[in-house]
């Protein structure tokens, strides 16, 4: 990496990317020109910290790569949008190893494609500390962008995407473990239901986030955005068998990392009662008035906000937390 030629590799892999139709001009010039023939961009980004965010003793470089992409790209899925671009940074110490490198390089660019977006963009610079920066364009698809704050009273809350997955495998990699691979894969790269986001949105979604803090905190930013109650159902939030088994051999419980586990990236959202569910999509839970009647934007300054565990309940009990799980008496 020392060698100022190697920090060309961003360059190349950019380069060599295949491009969609609304990449009007791909990288080589000082910025890529895309079109938006739906007239509206959606734009977000990710940066991912090495101990932070990743750990290079846990998965590969393309690994760490998919996983920065997957995290931006789910944020746009999120929105009920496809993806179009991603634009990316990388920032590495002189002595991080060339493959490392390249090897995030072909990570960004394989699930860029897979996700039929370009990556138009890239630049790699010197730093202290290994830094991946990605930003993600899109375009909503025949719908309008859907928001956190359009969940309403009687609306069924429901999921599509893996719970808990990725949480049991940053659990056994903390533990200094490298197996069971589902979990530990899960947490390396992770599987966001990308297609599913625009067929939500289609569908008739009023609300969508995608989970990277946890099921509970995501839900509860619906639940604050969009001024209203969420209780959901534990029954349909009974851990995978998968996961039941790791948690037991752990000593752990399965249902905190279906509940405050982040990184799966599922897709959470809120649909008209009555509607009918696309595929894929698994109903959790309901939304409720809020008992207050405040909504964000009526609360006085003065008013502390509503934690998100109080906007969101489980069987209608309260959850305070990791540890208060173990109130709800679920068995490991
Ligand atoms: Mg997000």
């Amino acid at each position: 990496m020392s060698d100022a030629g190697e920090f060309s590799v961003i360059d190349a892999i950019v380069a060599g990317a295949a491009q969609p139709a609304t990449t009007v001009l791909g990288p080589g010039d000082d910025a890529a020109v895309l079109a938006v023939p739906s007239g509206r961009t959606v734009a977000t980004v990710d940066v991912l910290v090495d101990g932070v965010h990743f750990r290079t003793d846990w998965a590969t470089g393309e690994q760490i790569g998919r996983r920065a992409a997957l995290a931006s790209l789910a944020d746009v899925a999120a929105m009920g949008a496809r993806p179009t671009a991603l634009l990316v940074g990388v920032c590495a110490p002189a002595d991080t190893p060339i493959e490392l490198v390249t090897g995030i390089g072909r990570g960004l660019q394989a699930e860029a494609q897979a996700a039929g977006a370009g990556l138009v963009g890239g630049d790699l610079t010197s730093s202290p500390v290994l830094t991946i920066s990605v930003t993600a364009l899109g375009e909503p698809v025949d719908a309008e962008p859907v928001l956190r704050s359009g969940a309403r009273p009687g609306d069924v809350v429901a999921v599509c995407g893996r719970l808990g997955w990725a949480a049991a495998g940053l659990d056994v990699l903390s533990r200094g473990f490298r197996s069971p691979a589902a979990v530990v894969n899960a947490y390396r790269v992770p599987e966001p239901p990308l297609a599913a986001g625009p067929v939500a949105a289609v569908a008739g979604a009023t609300a969508m986030i995608d989970v990277s803090d946890g099921l509970l905190a995501d839900v509860g930013h619906i639940a604050d955005a969009s001024g209203v109650r969420i209780d959901l159902s534990a029954t349909a939030l009974t851990p995978a068998p998968r996961l039941l088994e790791v948690a037991s051999a752990l000593g752990r419980n399965a249902s905190t990392w279906v509940l405050t586990g982040g990184d799966d990236h599922a897709l959470v959202a809120t649909f008209p009662a009555g509607a009918a569910l696309p595929d894929g999509w698994q109903p959790i839970g309901t939304v409720l008035e809020d008992a207050d009647g405040q909504t964000p934007d009526s609360a006085p300054d003065t008013v502390p906000d509503l934690a998100s565990g109080v906007r969101v309940t489980v069987d209608g009990q309260s959850h305070t937390g990791a540890a208060g799980w173990d109130h709800f008496g679920r068995p490991g």
